[in-house]
């Protein structure tokens, strides 16, 4: 069931003019189509609207409009903007250098999110875990906002869609959903050809990391994972592992989890370890990741820990385990039931 949307929200953005609009380190389709789909919004409403995200662009979403103008968070003065929007991100941290300048400029802070483990670090927080993505949310604070949705905006907000959904294939997908999907079609979104730029886009040198990764999954106790180095990057000529990976490993018939653990470096040089999790329906990984310091939903989730990939991997692969188990109880109790 869906909630309204919070009458504070629509004060604070009708009554003020200038916004910042910022998402996630490690930003996926929901997290740029969210902050880019809102600018528009704010934009068609008269309103002044900045993007900044906390990394550069992935070029895999250069394709966005906009997304040309994203600037990092070293090019803004805070205390310019009225309020900062966060969008898709469950806490003030995942928007990196931002979280200090926010805190600094005590720019107060308007949360529009669908992740179940949100901490409401807002003055405003409109957070609906029932949304298959934030985009959907802004289809209807469009409305709430009589903000026309523009072919730019119907762009945005269709990608984070079909993106978060895998394409309307999770089990969040509702009616509701495809209902704010044929809007943004009718806006003049091309759904073929956002499939085409995002999940049906696949690069050679992912194929060869894949392969180069594969050989080492690993399956226990219905707990699916695979383990990438930066040594399997390297020799791959990739940054960054995918998150198609995982949707991947999520598929296998014999597992209710998975894990990609990736092995990185902090600023300082010190090692952590990224890690992105998967459940079937029926359970849940949003509390482990939640646990970890690190956050999601039930179905998709991560944290990011220090430490060497072979003791993160260890240890959270025993939680994993754990947990699986304790859960599979729980389920099966109710499905007897
Ligand atoms: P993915 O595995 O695709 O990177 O992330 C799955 C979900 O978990 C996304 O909704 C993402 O925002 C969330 N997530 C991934 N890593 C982290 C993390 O380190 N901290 C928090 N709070 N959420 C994360
Ligand atoms: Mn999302």
């Amino acid at each position: 069931m869906s909630r309204s949307v919070p009458l504070e929200l629509i004060a604070a953005i009708h009554s003020h003019d200038k916004f910042l609009c910022v998402s996630h380190v490690n930003a996926d389709g929901d997290a740029y189509g969210s902050v880019l789909g809102m600018i528009h919004l704010l934009r068609n409403i008269g309103l002044q609207a900045t993007p900044v995200m906390p990394e550069p662009v992935s070029p895999d979403f250069a394709f966005l409009p906009g997304a040309e103008e994203v600037l990092l968070p070293e090019a803004v003065d805070v205390a310019e903007y009225d309020f900062i929007i966060c969008l898709d991100m469950s806490s003030p941290d995942r928007m990196g250098a931002l979280h200090q300048a926010a805190e600094q400029a005590q720019t107060p802070l308007l949360v529009i999110d669908h992740h179940v483990t949100n901490t409401h670090f807002g003055v405003v927080n409109w957070v609906e875990p029932d949304a298959a993505a934030t985009c959907q949310m802004l289809t209807r604070l469009a409305d709430e906002l009589f903000a026309p949705i523009d072919l730019n905006a119907a762009m945005c907000l269709l990608t984070g869609i079909v993106t978060d959904t895998l394409c309307f294939r999770t089990s969040n997908t509702t009616p509701e959903v495809m209902e704010a999907a044929t809007r943004l079609q009718r806006k003049g979104a091309s759904l073929p050809w956002i499939v085409q730029k995002t999940l049906n886009r696949l690069p050679f040198r992912i194929l060869r990391l894949w392969g180069n990764v594969l050989p080492g999954v690993q399956l226990r106790e219905r707990v699916v994972w695979a383990a990438v180095t930066q040594e399997q990057l390297r020799a791959a000529d990739c940054e960054d592992d995918d998150p198609r990976l995982n949707s991947v490993l999520a598929a296998v018939e014999e597992a209710d989890m998975s894990a990609i653990f990736t092995e990185k470096r902090d600023e300082t040089g010190r090692p952590i370890v990224e890690c992105s999790f998967r459940a079937k329906p029926g359970f849940n990984v949003g509390d482990v990741a939640f646990r970890l310091g690190g956050g999601g939903h039930a179905p998709a989730s991560g944290c990011t820990l220090p430490g060497s990939l072979a003791e993160v991997v260890d240890r959270v692969v025993a939680l994993l385990i754990q947990e699986r188990r304790r859960q599979a109880i729980v389920f099966e109790g109710e499905v007897s039931t």
